[in-house]
């Protein structure tokens, strides 16, 4: 058996016409585009690419894109304020810090994050946030973890009932979706690095996601026949190759569908964020 290939590319457009198609109805109500501000401090050349890449989807889709590029050396109290400016900006609907920090930095990132208006949160971080999604309440939630969830949607894969096994427990990944599935009344496991026999939970699922961060972590034999496998995984293994945290070759001969790495989940995050800036400009007008 070959499983059916859930192409990022496919999932992501359509994410991305309803996000423009919501905020061109929203126009008539703000008389503005959402507007999107990317905040990032120092020159790591990975975060440069990612937040290039959000500034290009704002383009395409018409919003309007704030690039605030701080140097290496800012402050605390300095990157405080930018924020501080941002939350009070009317032109603003969505403020996301790129992370990482640069050292100086990254040890203050809770409060940082914090600084932000959970209103603008559009990466979904901020505890207020973090609260309201465990609380089965209305949230802007990670885009990562979000991006799965509308791809099940679309591609019609039942969720409710179903046995759905999360490997990771990152807050980024593996604990939103977690809270993600449950709410759409999966029955959950979460694995992580202390799991008993992984394998064996794995195999239960219906629905089996992988956070993992390390290439091709899981194998055939950890796969239920037939089961939806996504892999959020991404995974540098050589100076221009690109793996998942899953045995694609061998895992599509036993699954029942598979998001491919790279062409998968990556994909679908930048048109989530563009998804939850819009959601951010709906929640103050609503406001
Ligand atoms: P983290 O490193 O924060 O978390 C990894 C998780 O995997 C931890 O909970 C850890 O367990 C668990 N883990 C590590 N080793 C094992 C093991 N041997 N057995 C079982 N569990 C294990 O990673 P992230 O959640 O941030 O990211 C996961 C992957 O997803 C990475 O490859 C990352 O690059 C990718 N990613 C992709 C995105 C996208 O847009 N597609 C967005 C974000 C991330 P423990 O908690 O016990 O240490």
């Amino acid at each position: 058996m070959t499983a059916r290939l859930l192409e990022g590319k496919v999932f992501a457009q359509k994410i991305k016409d309803e996000a423009r198609e919501e905020a061109l109805a929203l126009r008539t109500v703000l008389g503005r585009m959402p507007g999107l501000a990317v905040v990032i401090v120092g020159e790591d050349p990975a975060s440069e690419v990612y937040v290039r890449n959000k500034e290009r989807a704002c383009e395409a889709l018409g919003f309007f894109s704030a690039l605030i590029a701080l140097p290496e050396t800012t402050t605390k109290e300095d990157l405080l304020a930018e924020i501080d400016r941002l939350n009070a900006s009317r032109r603003i609907d969505g403020i996301l810090v790129q992370l990482p920090l640069p050292a100086h930095l990254a040890k203050s990132a809770a409060e940082i994050i914090e600084r932000i208006d959970p209103k603008k949160d559009v990466d979904g971080f901020h505890p207020i946030n973090i609260g309201r999604l465990v609380a089965g309440e209305t949230a802007l939630v990670p885009c990562t973890p979000a991006g799965c969830m509308k791809m099940l949607k679309l591609a019609g894969i039942p969720v409710a009932g179903k046995r759905a096994c999360v490997i990771g427990r990152s807050n980024i990944v593996g604990k939103p979706i977690s809270h993600l599935l449950l709410a759409e009344n999966a029955t959950v496991t979460i694995c992580h690095s202390r799991t008993e026999d992984l394998a064996a939970v794995a195999r239960e699922a219906d629905i089996l996601v992988a956070a993992v961060g390390k290439p091709r972590f899981v194998t055939a034999d950890m796969v239920k026949s037939g089961a939806t496998v996504i892999d959020v995984g991404i995974n540098r293994i050589a100076e221009k190759k690109l793996v998942g945290d899953v045995d694609f070759d061998a895992v599509k001969e036993v699954a029942g569908a598979i998001t491919p790495v790279p062409g998968g989940v990556g994909l679908l995050t930048i048109a989530t964020l563009m998804a939850n800036t819009v959601q951010a400009a709906k929640m103050r007008v609503e406001k």
